[in-house]
């Protein structure tokens, strides 16, 4: 049986939403800049608009625990990197594990 982190779980969870985001935002931008020429181009813009709200939705609503599932995504969003937890949070502020504990997949 294999066991991460709850960390790990929760900077991978992260760090897909983090690329979405920007990847979603770059795309919206390049597409909108492009899109009085090729008017087809507002609907990619859109959806990568869309692609980057449903990120950020999912780095607020969705990031969860993996032990209580509480929604943990305030919590380890803004005092960390963009890409990771930051080592200052070292305990889930619902249920108290600690987020280096390993977790059985
Ligand atoms: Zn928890």
């Amino acid at each position: 049986m294999r066991t991460m982190k709850i960390r790990e779980i929760i900077n991978t969870q992260k760090r897909k939403a983090v690329i979405a985001m920007v990847s979603g935002m770059a795309v919206f931008l390049v597409s909108l800049i492009i899109s009085p020429d090729y008017t087809v181009m507002s609907y990619v813009a859109l959806a990568g608009f869309a692609v980057a709200m449903g990120a950020i939705t999912f780095l607020e609503l969705g990031l969860s625990c993996p032990q209580c599932r509480g929604r943990i995504g305030c919590a380890v969003n803004y005092p960390g990197r963009p890409l990771s937890v930051s080592s200052k949070i070292r305990f889930c502020p619902f249920c108290g594990v600690s987020l280096d504990s390993r977790l059985k997949l």
